[in-house]
């Protein structure tokens, strides 16, 4: 397994970043995994070679770091494992690869995802299938599957996702890592090429809490080209060691049991029901509470979610990004050429969905009645967790452990429901972790940790003192060469 620490300590100790890079590629290039659409050898070993010569200070000085085919990389082809964005390389960096070279890393490639991070499995990735290190006849989870994988199968230290209904701790849950989805607003999504953009955060994935949150630390915090994002107080690692003594968890009634819990894997649930015993073990509390619009939550998802991706994607036009098909046409053949070759199935339903959702006539009665849905469902988690609630909420991340690729994909509605734990976080706004809690059938479960807005700190410090307290972090899939 590849940590950020103990490679910094190799690192510092006199170790030769080049060579360490140089071996990551060697094992990228053997993979089965197809985690990576393209490795930045040319950029990763020069910058490499940099540090070698006369190593720089940064809390990620010398980290190799893999990120999602969604995210602005000057240089670096960026095409959303799209068929339209193929060839474009972008002329510059998404805020958070400033921050993360800013901190001394180094960008070693760009991770398979599901087509503009629709999916739940990266299936519908233009580049084919990720695959699960656990089981390779299985899906990572989406849609950022290839960064999962990539950092589960030790093909990359740590690796940034994006999050719009579950993106990123889904392939966390399903490959075994820890993945955090911030608070909307804590990290800018300048360069992140947008899907549905009042639900998504970049956030990263990892091998461990104290990995994740040193990532976390890095890309965070204001920036006035997203007019969204906010100052951070950060404090995420100096934080991580305060235990859970005096916090209350939360536990939704409706997750559990009947209601939107009942389609759950019965060892998915009893490996969360081990880790609330496990926080009480450790000085924590917790108590049922209920978040009561949650049955309505991947309705109002998937309204506002492909009424902004009709919107979003209404630019790939390609007269101005990757694609070229039939020049010497009139504008609007080009245009229909260029989008039915270049879209995937399911892009192209999500736009015809959400192309009804906001037309004339239907407007109030789904997209608007979908966001009053959100504010109700925002609602129920600020109740849950206002003072006198809970601190924290607990919640499986997925409601079962990876499936086999191909088991679903023909099923959209399938496909959909299994982000119900996850979709109702970003409609809300607030932040959650997932973590690995346990194994069925060698597959590992992950575990969901939801926090107050901007409460990263409570969160990054329950989830640290679970992994203190359990072995599961440290299993190692079969898929690592
Ligand atoms: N599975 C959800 C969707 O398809 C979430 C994807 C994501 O978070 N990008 O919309």
């Amino acid at each position: 397994m590849v940590m950020i620490r103990e490679l910094q300590e190799g690192l510092f100790a006199g170790g030769s970043a080049e060579e360490m890079i140089n071996s990551l590629f060697e094992k990228i290039r053997r993979s089965r995994l197809n985690a990576y659409n393209h490795i930045a050898e040319d950029q990763a070993l020069e910058r490499a070679r940099e540090f070698d010569r006369s190593p720089w200070e940064g809390s990620l000085a010398g980290v190799p770091i893999a990120i999602k085919d969604s995210i602005s990389t000057r240089g670096i082809e960026t095409n959303c494992s799209s068929r339209i964005l193929s060839g474009y390389v972008p002329p510059y960096d998404a805020h958070v690869i400033e921050r993360l070279k800013e901190e001394g890393a180094i960008i070693i490639g760009k991770t398979n995802m599901d087509e503009f991070a629709m999916g739940t499995s990266t299936e519908t990735s233009y580049f084919g299938p990720t695959k699960n290190p656990w089981d390779l006849d299985r899906v990572p989870g989406g849609s950022s599957g290839g960064s999962a994988a990539a950092v589960a199968a030790g093909e990359a230290p740590a690796a940034l996702g994006s999050d719009t209904g579950g993106s990123i701790r889904g392939p966390a849950s399903f490959c075994g890592i820890v993945g955090i989805k911030p608070t909307y607003g804590l990290v800018s999504r300048y360069g992140l090429v947008s899907y549905a953009n009042s639900l998504e955060q970049i956030g990263p994935l990892a091998m461990d809490v104290e990995d994740a949150a040193l990532v976390m630390e890095a890309i965070s915090g204001h920036d006035p080209r997203d007019s969204t994002s906010v100052k951070s107080e950060g404090g995420y690692l100096s934080g991580l060691n305060g235990g859970v003594e005096g916090l209350t968890f939360g536990v939704p009634k409706e997750y559990f049991g009947e209601g939107v819990g009942e389609g759950v894997d019965p060892e998915v649930e009893r490996s969360v029901w081990d880790a609330i015993s496990k926080l009480e073990e450790l000085g924590a509390s917790w108590k049922m509470v209920s978040l009561p619009h949650t049955k309505y939550a991947l309705a109002a998802y998937y309204i506002i979610a492909m009424s902004e991706a009709s919107s979003n994607l209404a630019r790939f036009d390609g007269l101005r990004y990757g694609l070229r098909l039939g020049a010497d046409q009139d504008w609007h053949s080009t245009f229909s050429e260029i989008r039915a070759a270049g879209f995937g199935p399911e892009v192209k339903r999500r736009i015809l969905l959400g192309t009804y959702a906001l037309s004339a006539g239907y407007y109030g009665r789904y997209y608007l009645k979908a966001l009053k849905v959100r504010t109700l469902i925002k609602q129920d988690f600020e109740r849950a967790l206002s003072s006198g609630g809970a601190d924290l909420l607990v919640t499986p991340t997925m409601p079962f452990p990876a499936f086999k690729i191909g088991e679903r994909i023909e099923d959209p509605l399938s496909l959909y429901m299994a982000d119900v734990f996850t979709v109702p976080i970003n409609l809300a706004g607030v932040p959650a972790i997932s973590l690995p809690c346990g194994f069925a059938d060698g597959l590992p479960i992950g575990l969901q940790i939801i926090g107050r807005h901007f409460d990263e700190v409570s969160l990054l410090r329950a989830a640290k003192a679970y992994e203190d307290a359990t072995p599961y972090h440290e299993a190692v899939p079969k898929e690592v060469i």
